[in-house]
């Protein structure tokens, strides 16, 4: 048998590992016999000799048997979740769970929290008093079984193999790795217990996958290695270029997802929503096609069902579901600074990751791990792409705890708007959907 060394050697030579060898040397990597520094060796020659499919799916499954697996299969039906790659006002999975759940579709979400340029659906959650992401896996369970749907954080029990590895990937220059990247979501994925997922890969400036190349890359090889780790899995292209919908920052962005499930949000968050929420009903064997789903989804909206799911599911998990019909019990910001237009004429741009910087400035996100984010704070576009606007109009209103603190940032805001003679023909924000 060959030793750890000679592993990382015929991967540094570009040799393919067998499942075998994969799995040794991360078992040996949990169990300690396996050095850290010898680890960022291996990841920097997968990095730069990229793995095959097979090593891929060893590597996912390595990593999530790392951990505890959830087993739901008490629960009947198909568990269909979903995972955004990340960008800049994606607050859909607050919209997305309660409408799903409402179409008899059990979903398990463990989400994550914001940290860079992009929001986080845990720290969205929390903007809502007392809601509680915490809850040990017996709790996530029962909730799904009695609610149709639950939102939790990720435990410790969950892919460690993938948090020890993500930390030395993030300070070895081995994060941007396509097998990587499909290893480290799907290990954690795979590990809720679900049959079925659906892929959100953002594109674009406010997202990880800056063109359409790469974000190709990447969801195809996560569609190949989550059917081949025996799931249905769906990934859908959506474009980043500019923020969702009109609101960056908690509590702002958790009561536009409110606005979902009562028809009255703006369309470009309506239309990434109904998108996935249709691709998970297929998958959860919920609609017979894309038609049907978007049908069911418009009337668990129309009927209320999706709202009422929404509030047992804060009720559940601790928080207070008068929100949902009075998303002002939520914290505020003391001062809305508006950003004027320094120019009539159309909105050709908005910089998603300006945008998104921004808001972290304003204490929306944050730029280390242990930070705490404000709820309150955050912006709210008056403006979006292709609207027209006057000289001295407000483009967008920036909610501060001090406007002093904000006039730095105010600027920066501004200067993500380009503003134009003539506005772009609107683009799909679909651009593809890729299956197996
Ligand atoms: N998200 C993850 O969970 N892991 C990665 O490697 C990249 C994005």
């Amino acid at each position: 048998m060959q030793n750890l060394v000679e592993l990382i050697a015929a991967k540094r030579d570009g040799r393919e590992l067998s499942p075998h060898q994969v799995k040794r040397l991360i078992e040996s990597f949990v169990s300690g016999e396996l050095a850290d520094y010898q680890m960022s060796a291996f990841l920097m020659a997968a990095f730069l000799r990229g793995m095959s499919d097979v090593e891929t799916v060893a590597l996912t499954e390595a990593m999530l048997e790392s951990g505890k697996v959830l087993d739901l299969s008490h629960i009947p039906g198909i568990k269909v979740d979903k995972h955004s790659t990340g960008g800049v006002g994606d607050k859909v999975s607050l919209a997305l769970v309660p409408i799903v759940a409402a179409c008899g579709v059990p979903v398990p979400m463990v989400s994550g929290r914001g940290l860079g340029h992009t929001g986080g659906t845990l720290d969205k959650l929390e903007a809502i008093p007392g809601f509680n992401v915490n809850l040990d896996t017996d709790a996530f369970a029962r909730i799904i079984r009695e609610v149709g749907g639950c939102m939790i954080g990720q435990t410790a029990e969950v892919a460690p193999a993938d948090k020890r590895i993500y930390a030395l990937r993030d300070v070895t220059a081995t994060v941007e790795s396509v097998p990587l990247i499909v290893a480290s979501i799907l290990s954690k994925k795979l590990a809720e217990g679900i049959d079925a997922l659906v892929l959100d890969v953002k594109v674009g400036k406010g997202a990880f996958m800056k063109d359409l190349d790469q974000a190709r890359t990447l969801a195809s090889a996560l569609v190949r290695v989550g059917t081949r780790a025996g799931k249905r899995v769906v990934a859908v292209l959506t474009r980043m270029d500019a923020p969702l919908g009109r609101t960056i920052g908690n509590a702002l962005e958790t009561r536009e997802a409110i606005d979902v499930l009562f028809g009255r949000a703006p369309a470009d968050m309506t239309e990434c929503t109904y998108a996935l929420c249709a691709e998970m009903l297929l998958l959860g064997d919920a609609a017979k096609d894309m038609a049907h789903a978007r049908e069911r989804i418009a009337e668990v909206i129309r009927n209320g069902k999706a709202a009422e799911v929404m509030e047992k599911m804060i009720a559940a998990q601790g928080g207070d579901p008068g929100v949902v019909r009075n998303p002002g019990i939520m914290a505020s910001a003391p001062h809305v600074v508006p950003v004027l237009a320094p120019r009539s004429g159309f909105v050709r741009g908005i910089d998603a990751l300006e945008m998104g910087l921004s808001a972290v400035t304003l204490g929306a996100g944050r730029t280390r791990a242990d930070q705490a984010v404000d709820p309150a704070v955050g912006i709210v576009l008056d403006t979006h792409l292709g609207e027209k606007v006057e000289k001295g109009a407000p483009l967008a209103h920036v909610h501060v705890r001090s406007v002093e603190q904000a006039r730095p940032t105010l600027d920066r805001i501004l200067g993500a708007f380009h503003i134009d003679d003539m506005a772009d023909p609107p683009r799909p924000l679909v651009i593809e959907r890729i299956e197996s």
